[in-house]
């Protein structure tokens, strides 16, 4: 008789997308998510989206996005838990904007325990470009999506209106850059010691960003079966 195939199942492909404030982990999440059927679970999408709707979540979140500063490690590590519960993170998921403390890192590591490695990506950009970045940064006030630095009509996705984000004005630009520095940056020792991690140079064309994600990616080695 003969003996059944054994079957081959994709390892999952779970991205975290470190790096400041405009660095463009946004933008190449979302690329990265498309190309490969994953969802792409942004904290500050959710956050800014439940603001929008009124709810008490939104409530609570509105006057830390508005200045600067992080919602709470609690509120954003309960967001994430009940997101990657959901069907369509079981093959794997990109996250944009989470961890942004070492708290809520390790929360995410007793969380993705049983799914396969983390591959971390940080993107690197200098400070100076980071600021005129998010000075020119214009967002889809239907779907939040990141619009393109020359986009004068509305949004490629839904045509939704363009807009400034509340947090891109400039005096609350330099205290994310400060909080990031303080809260976030820490996140880069705790993670570089992994053989997953890796350092993108985000200071080129988009594409040559994508480019350098999917090789590193593949030097990660953590995907198999040519998925990415
Ligand atoms: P982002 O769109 O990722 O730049 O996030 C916008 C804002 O949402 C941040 O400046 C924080 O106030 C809040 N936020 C997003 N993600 C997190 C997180 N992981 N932890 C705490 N606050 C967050």
């Amino acid at each position: 008789m003969a003996r059944a195939k054994a079957l081959v199942v994709p390892p999952a492909v779970n991205v975290v997308m470190l790096g400041p404030p405009g660095a463009g982990k946004g933008t190449q999440a979302e690329r990265l998510a498309l190309r490969n059927g994953l969802p792409k679970i942004s904290t500050g999408d959710i956050l800014r989206r439940a603001v929008q709707a009124g709810t008490a979540l939104g409530g609570s979140a509105r006057q830390a996005i508005d200045s600067g500063n992080l919602v709470s490690d609690d509120a954003v590590i309960c967001i994430v838990r009940e997101r990657l519960r959901c069907e369509d993170a079981r093959t794997g998921f990109v996250l944009d904007g989470f961890p942004r403390t070492v708290v809520q890192a390790m929360a995410l590591d007793s969380l993705v325990s049983e799914c396969g490695p983390l591959v971390v990506l940080d993107i690197v950009v200098p400070e100076d470009v980071l600021v005129r970045r998010l000075a020119s940064r214009r967002i889809c006030s239907e779907c939040g999506t990141n619009a393109s630095v020359d986009a004068r009509t509305g949004c490629m996705k839904c045509g939704g209106a363009l807009v400034t984000r509340t947090d891109d004005g400039a005096g609350v630009v330099r205290e994310r850059l400060t909080v990031y520095q303080r809260q976030t940056k820490p996140l880069v020792d705790y993670y570089a010691g992994r053989p997953t991690f890796r350092s993108i140079d985000g200071h080129q064309a988009p594409d040559a960003v994508t480019a350098a994600i999917d090789a590193a990616i593949v030097e990660a080695g953590a995907l198999q079966g040519g998925r990415l």
